[in-house]
Formats: C-alpha cells, structure tokens, sequence
C-alpha cells in the first residue's frame, strides 16, 4: 500500500484547506443585461446566452 512518506506540516495542511471555503455560486450575471442568472441557463429577463439572443423578449 502507498504510505506517505512524511507528515504534512500544519502549514501545508493549512495551505491545502485554505481552497475549502470556496463554494459554487448558485447565480451569475448576465453579461447582456446585468440581471441574475443561474449559470448554463438563458437569462430569464432579456433572453440571451452566450452573447446571442435565444428567446425574443416578451414585450
Ligand atoms: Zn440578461
């Protein structure tokens, strides 16, 4: 079995940790309009994704 072959200084472990506190957005902005997004979705107020139009905008 892989063992490692020294201990992790607290240091290190602390480096290591120190990208956990990173969680995923759950909304983004919508680079057309500004309004929030969930991102891989069409932006729900002006339609667009990906820099295009998708859907025209119900008037
Ligand atoms: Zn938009």
């Amino acid at each position: 079995m892989a063992v490692p072959k020294r201990k992790v200084s607290p240091s290190r472990r602390g480096n290591r940790r120190a990208h956990d506190a990173l969680k995923v957005e759950a909304f983004g902005e919508c680079p057309n309009c500004g309004e929030l997004k969930r991102p891989h979705h069409m932006c729900q107020a002006c339609g667009h994704y990906n820099g295009r139009e998708i859907l025209p905008v119900d008037a």
